[in-house]
């Protein structure tokens, strides 16, 4: 047997804790880090006591996290032990048939590209393996934290592709549904592509102080009514140009068409934990030929997104501090940080955890 680590694992649905197990093997290709910091998503919280993915046993969780290399297979050219890394939620096989079809993150199959804690173990454990180390890492910028590293891992990549989906254009108004980590990060990236108008969904203060910061210029609870009803009467009865889904359910999809001028886009990263079906209303859909797209997706991941994604933060044209509420020191806390994601306090947007 090989030598042994720690690592917070999904014992069950709904159950949580230690376990122990092998230090992951590197192969020729790959990389073996040791997390500088970790961070809990809303995934997490899904995955565990939704099941979303299935009843899992001694799966170790966490996608989010950035690291230190202690090992490198034979075949890797850029990284070495010691460098500090950006790790992406979302880890392609680079070579594989559906990233030279442009959809990295389903290499291998439907959603395969996202490895940590779905096809293997995940980032929080005193090491984890990166499959492609040369395709999937990336250096962390000079004068980053290791906390804004966390925020590279998923909610900018995973925020920004709602808007990619979306396809916002200059000048356009957006509907942001969900301000959360991953919906503060859409209203950011909307802002960046030049939306003139950005209404944004949500109710904690904390995300609504954030998302002003962010662009967002009109706000809507989905507690006060129906989202469509109060973008209706906003937009003089227009409706809006594109809509980014990051919160709510199935449902939300009938919202988000109510509320899209024909010829709208509809860009969703929402994770849908639970319910069999998405019902599209079809009047309001123009009967089938309203030219209303919905685009949904799992968010590209990769060296170059990473790259380019941390050149936003590291040149001052992208915050992500505002993002990060909660600071843990010691691995003790993933449990706490778990819990908060699931409970979702006011003052919560992300919790960090640094191993220290
Ligand atoms: P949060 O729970 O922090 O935020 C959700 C947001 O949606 C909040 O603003 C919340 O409002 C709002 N909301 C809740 N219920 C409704 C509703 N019924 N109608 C409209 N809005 C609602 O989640 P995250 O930002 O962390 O994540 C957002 C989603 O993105 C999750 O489903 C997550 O799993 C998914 N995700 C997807 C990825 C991908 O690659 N596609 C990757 C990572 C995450 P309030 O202010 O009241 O809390
Ligand atoms: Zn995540």
């Amino acid at each position: 047997m090989g030598k042994m680590m720690k690592g917070f694992a999904m014992l069950g649905i709904g159950k949580v804790g230690w376990i122990e197990k092998e230090v992951p093997k590197c192969g020729p290709l790959d990389a073996i880090v040791r997390p500088l910091a970790i961070a809990i998503c809303t995934s997490d919280v899904h995955t565990v006591y939704e099941g979303a993915i299935g009843d899992r046993h001694n799966m170790i969780l966490g996608h989010e996290g950035c690291g230190e290399i202690v090992e490198v297979g034979s075949e890797v050219k850029d990284f070495k032990p010691g460098d500090r890394v950006l790790v992406p939620a979302i880890t392609p096989d680079w070579n594989s048939l559906e990233a030279q079809a442009g959809y990295s993150m389903h290499s291998g199959g439907m959603l395969a590209g996202w490895k940590f804690s779905n096809f293997k173990d995940g980032v929080f454990s005193e090491y984890f393996h990166v499959n492609d180390a040369d395709g999937n890492l990336a250096l962390i910028p000079d004068g980053m934290t290791v906390e804004e590293a966390c925020i590279l891992s998923d909610m900018v990549p995973t925020g920004f592709h709602a808007v990619e989906l979306a396809d916002v254009q200059f000048g356009d108004s957006v509907l942001v549904i969900g301000i959360g980590a991953v919906g503060l990060m859409s209203v950011a990236g909307a802002s960046l592509r030049g939306a003139s108008r950005i209404i944004a969904v949500g109710t904690r203060p904390v995300c609504i102080n954030a998302a002003k910061g962010y662009g967002a210029t009109d706000f809507i609870s989905y507690k006060d009514g129906s989202i469509e009803d109060q973008v209706m009467e906003l937009t003089g009865g227009k409706g809006v140009d594109r809509v980014c889904i990051a919160g709510g359910d199935v449902s939300t999809f009938e919202a988000a068409i109510k509320s899209l001028k024909p010829g709208g886009r509809i860009g969703s990263v929402n994770y849908l934990g639970s319910g069999d079906f998405v019902n599209i209303p079809r009047t309001e859909w123009g009967c089938g030929m309203g030219h209303k797209q919905i685009l949904t997706g799992l968010m590209p991941g990769g060296r170059l997104r990473m790259e380019k994604l941390s050149s936003l933060v590291a040149s001052g044209r992208l915050d992500v501090k505002p993002e990060i509420t909660h600071v843990f020191h010691g691995w003790d806390h993933c449990a706490e940080a778990l819990e908060l994601m699931r409970d979702k306090p006011k003052d919560l947007i992300k919790p960090v955890v640094i191993p220290d």
